[in-house]
Formats: C-alpha cells, sequence, structure tokens
C-alpha cells in the first residue's frame, strides 16, 4: 500500500492542496493520500486563526467525495510544536510493513530543510514528492544534495498545474468579504461564513 501523506497548517484548505493530492496521487500510483493538519505548525511566523477542529472539519468537508482521501488527526492533539519526523515514525509504526510512505510537499517547504528536526531520520522513513509552487524559482537541487544526500533516489518531482492560491490569500479575501468560490470547494466556503470565520486580516 502506497500512502502519500499531506500535511499543512490548512488554514484554510484550498484548491492547492487539492491540486497537489491529486497530482501525487496520480502521478505517484498512491493508494491513498492522508491529510493531516498540524496542531501547531512550527515553521510558520503565527499560530493559526482557524481551531485545530475547524480546520480538521474543513479538511473533511473539502475530502469527502473522494474515498481514497482520509484525513488524520494524528498531529491534532501533539502538545507544542508539530515535527514531520515524529508523525511519519507514528504512522509507519501503526501502519506497519507493507506500507510505504510517501511525503507530499511544495517546493517553499523543501526549501526550509535546513530548520527540520532530523532530515535523514525522515528521509529513512519516507520518500518526497516534491511540487513546484509559484513564486519558488530560487531553490537549488544541487545545494539541496549537497545538504541531505540521503536523499539521492528518494526524491519525485510532481507536476501539477499550477494553481495559483494560497491559505493566506484566501483569508485576507474572507476578511474583505469576498468570494471564496473556485479557491476553496463550496463546502469549505460555506463553512467559513457560518463560523465567521477570517473575519480580521491577518
Ligand atoms: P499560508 O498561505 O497560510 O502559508 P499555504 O497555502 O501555504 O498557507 P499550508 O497548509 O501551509 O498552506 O500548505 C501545506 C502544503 O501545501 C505545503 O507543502 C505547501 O507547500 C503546499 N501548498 C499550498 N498551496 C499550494 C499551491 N497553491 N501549490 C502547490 N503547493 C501548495
Amino acid at each position: 500500500m502506497k500512502i502519500g501523506i499531506l500535511g499543512g497548517t490548512f488554514d484554510p484548505i484550498h484548491m492547492g492542496h487539492l491540486s497537489i493530492a491529486d497530482a501525487a496521487m496520480t502521478q505517484a500510483r498512491l493508494d491513498r493520500v492522508l491529510f493531516i493538519p498540524a496542531g501547531h505548525p512550527r515553521l510558520k511566523q503565527s499560530e493559526p486563526q482557524a481551531s485545530i477542529e475547524q480546520r480538521l472539519e474543513m479538511v473533511r468537508l473539502a475530502t469527502a467525495d473522494e474515498t481514497r482521501y482520509q484525513v488524520s488527526d494524528i498531529e491534532a492533539n501533539r502538545p507544542g510544536p508539530t515535527y514531520s519526523v515524529d508523525t511519519l515514525e507514528e504512522l509507519s509504526a501503526t501502519l506497519g510493513a507493507g506500507t510505504d510512505l510517501f511525503f507530499i510537499l511544495g517546493l517553499d517547504v523543501l526549501g526550509q530543510l535546513d530548520q527540520w528536526k532530523d532530515p535523514e531520520r525522515l528521509l529513512g522513513l519516507c520518500r518526497l514528492l516534491v511540487l513546484d509552487r509559484p513564486g519558488e524559482q530560487d531553490f537549488s537541487w544541487p545545494d539541496f544534495y549537497r545538504w541531505v544526500p540521503q536523499a539521492e533516489g528518494r526524491v519525485q518531482v510532481i507536476d501539477a498545474p499550477l494553481v495559483d492560491v494560497s491559505a493566506t490569500e484566501l483569508r485576507g479575501r474572507a476578511a474583505a468579504g469576498e468570494s471564496l468560490a473556485g479557491q476553496t470547494p463550496g463546502a469549505v466556503a460555506v463553512y467559513i461564513g457560518q463560523q465567521s470565520l477570517y473575519q480580521q486580516k491577518s
């Protein structure tokens, strides 16, 4: 069983996330994609605006129609900052042998690898599926492989149609009272309205 892991803040989930999950699933022939919202994302400047319960609910709503997408609350209740390596370790212990884990991430996140906990160990637990993201032109693959030689042969670049949307932009649109149509699934847009989320600019 090949399982893709898509971690994120999902504050809120949007079409960019769904597009990378879809592209990763097709191109790496994954059986499932597990969406894992982070309780306290470590590499973000500020705490998420929506609670972890609200972010989990938005991910559930966005993925409800695709049976190969699942949502995990494994990082939801972990106190303190979230480290991907701990999550992957826990998942590989629970899922056991016969499961191959593929960590899906954008080039923006890979560019921050020097700030990760134990990248060598992480690469022992999973392969990386890396997606390009608008505005990430200055990433250097030679520098990356010099930094983590263990990554050699364990990285697959995924081509996804560029979806130029970010959670930051969506929060801004919500705060300005603008429509979120086309940027996040309808059910998520409705939920954001019902919960009065993102009323203030971040
Ligand atoms: P924010 O704008 O608040 O920083 P975000 O839109 O980057 O949020 P995250 O939940 O932090 O969303 O992202 C989770 C993962 O999804 C990261 O690996 C990120 O690189 C990737 N990602 C997010 N948006 C896109 C996009 N439009 N295209 C490709 N990858 C994306």
